[in-house]
């Protein structure tokens, strides 16, 4: 069988190039159903983009490869998208926008919108050979057990990254990669709860509170939640795409506070008050209690000296922690690296070594935060590789 373009994965980024690659698309799957990310992402409400998409949201080896195709299909042409089918939407907090209902509707959207452009999916099917001759890409597959073989002018990888092998991620778009001569930066997970051995905050599992969590070069405001195995929630999730091994993240378990100057207004106006009870008015009181294992949080207000203060003050306000890892592909949102962007076109995603082939969406060397920014990604570099395809 021969396709003007053969797309592989269709998950966010396949099915987006689907819709804009113009006649003769097929899209193939080892899945049984198209966008299984998009259905599970969000808790089920997909954060498909965010209003604040700049650039400094993004890490790669590259700093500025992101940047054209994200300026040429952008958070609001998405929105547009998801307007034009109906599907309400709401901002939840730091401009990440989700749908009212459920995320299939997004996915609903993608698969009308293939339809409309007249590309043809195949799920249950695995990739079994692929090679390059006379300008076109011949791809042996293994359809529902039976054979096919197809010939394309075009072959677009949107297999994306290494996260949740239970759901069918894989490494092929490395493998292919390396088949066409392109480097793959080092990958490792990423938006990836970080672990501690010990079970070191096992007892105050389920413990929220609003931090900032910093490394140096990066830091979040956002959510920490403390569990079984270590330090989950948004701010966690954001740290660890800069956090490596061995290294120690900082967190300000009171950020906004002054509490060096808090504490000293206290001792003034409430001196018999035990320094436990006025924690707690600021801090979860069973964190208060962690921490009291770790530091002395004995006394009055008005037994503390500046000093003490001043210690104490620098103590929770740099809470210096070092993870033993972190919960792997298993759990993590994203694979951090990927393709290497330096042999790969920035406006259109295809390679410079071979014409007729592009990478897109996650398999890719970039990364976005938390927040939509992946999806967005998603979007923008197959919309690049679609309309550079259908443009011929
Ligand atoms: P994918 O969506 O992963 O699609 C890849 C497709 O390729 C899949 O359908 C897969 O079955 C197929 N495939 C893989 N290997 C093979 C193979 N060997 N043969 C055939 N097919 C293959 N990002 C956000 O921006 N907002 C969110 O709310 C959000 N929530 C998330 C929640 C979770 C739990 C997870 C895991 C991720 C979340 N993400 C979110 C990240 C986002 O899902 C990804 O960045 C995005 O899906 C990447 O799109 P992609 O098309 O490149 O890859």
């Amino acid at each position: 069988m021969q396709v003007e373009t053969l797309i592989l994965g269709a998950g966010a980024a396949g099915m987006m190039a689907a819709a804009h690659a113009g006649p003769g698309v097929l899209v193939v799957d080892h899945a049984k159903a198209p966008g299984e990310k998009i259905r599970i992402s969000g808790g089920g409400r997909c954060n498909f983009t965010n209003m604040h998409c700049d650039a400094q949201a993004f890490l790669g080896g590259n700093p500025h490869f992101h940047k054209s195709a994200l300026a040429r299909y952008t958070q609001w042409d998405f929105l547009d998208l998801v307007g034009q089918h109906g599907i309400a939407w709401h901002e939840k907090t730091l401009g990440q926008l989700f749908c009212d209902d459920k995320a299939t509707q997004i996915v609903a959207m993608l698969r009308a919108q293939m339809d409309k452009a007249g590309a043809a999916l195949w799920l249950k099917t695995e990739v079994k050979g692929l090679r390059h001759a006379d300008g076109l890409f011949h791809v042996a597959l293994d359809r529902e057990g039976r054979r096919e073989s197809v010939v394309a002018r075009n072959l677009v990888v949107a297999t994306g990254g290494k996260s949740i092998p239970k759901m069918g991620a894989t490494g092929l778009a490395y493998d292919i990669a390396r088949q066409f001569d392109h480097a793959v930066t080092e990958t490792r997970p990423a938006l990836v709860p970080l672990t501690f051995d010990n079970a070191r905050f096992a007892s105050i599992s389920g413990v929220s509170l609003p931090v900032r969590a910093f490394v140096p070069g990066a830091s979040f405001d956002e959510a920490l939640l403390f569990t079984h195995r270590g330090l989950s929630g948004p701010a966690i999730l954001q740290i660890s795409s800069y956090w490596r091994e061995g290294e120690e993240i900082g967190l300000d378990l009171l950020p906004g506070l002054d509490l060096a100057a808090h504490l000293k207004a206290a001792r003034s106006g409430n001196g018999r008050r035990a320094l436990t009870t006025e924690l707690g008015a600021v801090l979860p009181a069973r964190l208060v209690g962690l921490l009291g294992a770790d530091m002395d949080l004995t006394g009055n207000l008005a037994d503390l000296s500046d000093k003490r203060i001043a210690a104490l003050a620098e103590t929770l306000k740099d809470w210096r922690q070092k993870p033993s890892g972190s919960e792997g592909y298993r759990t993590a949102e994203v694979t951090l690296g990927g393709v290497a962007t330096d042999k790969v076109s920035s406006s259109s995603m295809m390679s410079q070594q071979v014409a007729g082939l592009y990478f897109i969406g996650e398999a890719l060397d970039v990364t976005g935060w938390l927040g939509g920014y992946n999806f967005q990604w998603a979007w923008s570099s197959a919309v690049a590789a679609g309309r550079n395809i259908a443009n011929g």
